[in-house]
């Protein structure tokens, strides 16, 4: 019989960090993992799909979702809202791990609610490597990716709030400390 407890991950940390990569390769590594998909008012990039990296809705559907009290967090940054499917999530954790890529604000949110959850910062190895990696990705304009800059300090401001920091230098190695520390948490 499994005993073990499934747990709620939440991977948080600056734009262009890598968290979106890191929670891909956790998905398709670990079979027991679900990853909870946002909504958002923020229009695709290019290659994204609806229902696959976000359900792009209007600001109009965001907003009754909140009256409805349809989310377990949201909030509002880079000029747009993000926000958690509450149903998925609860409903989710009773057979499976589920991971959340969200903002910090988003994180110390289901903190509140869920006292177990277990918060994950990834953080950068330097500022320059976050401007690096958002440039390459080029999926924002300039202007985009300044805004986007503005914001590390913040993030990287409450890691002491979160349960664990991951540096995302080396990618294999970034994964594998991020699925130990679920290991872990599992076996409480
Ligand atoms: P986030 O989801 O945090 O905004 P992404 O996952 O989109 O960040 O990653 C930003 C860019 O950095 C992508 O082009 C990705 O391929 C690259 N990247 C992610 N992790 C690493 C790493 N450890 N080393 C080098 N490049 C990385
Ligand atoms: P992006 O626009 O690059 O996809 O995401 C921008 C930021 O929004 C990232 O920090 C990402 O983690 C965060 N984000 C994505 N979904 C959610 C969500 O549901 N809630 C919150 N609070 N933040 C989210």
């Amino acid at each position: 019989m499994n005993n073990k407890r499934n747990v709620l991950v939440v991977l948080s940390g600056p734009s262009g960090v890598g968290k979106g990569t890191i929670a891909k390769k956790l998905i398709e590594r670990n079979k027991n993992l679900s990853l909870s998909i946002s909504c958002t008012t923020r229009k695709p990039r290019d290659g994204e799909a609806d229902g696959k990296d976000y359900f792009f809705i209007t600001k109009e559907s965001f907003n009754e979702k909140i009256q409805k009290g349809g989310f377990l967090e949201y909030s509002n940054h880079f000029e747009n809202y993000y926000g958690t499917p509450k149903k998925f999530v609860l409903d989710t954790l009773c057979d499976k791990d589920v991971l959340l890529e969200i903002d910090v604000n988003g994180g110390l949110e289901v903190k509140k609610n869920f006292n177990d959850a277990v918060l994950v910062m990834i953080a950068p190895p330097s500022i320059d490597e976050v401007r690096n990696r958002l440039i390459k990705r080029s999926t924002e304009s300039l202007e985009k990716i300044n805004l986007r800059m503005e914001r590390i300090d913040y993030e990287l401001s409450k890691k002491d709030l979160y349960d664990y920091t991951v540096i995302n230098d080396d990618l294999l190695t970034a994964i594998e400390e991020v699925e130990q520390i679920i290991k872990n948490e599992k076996n409480k």
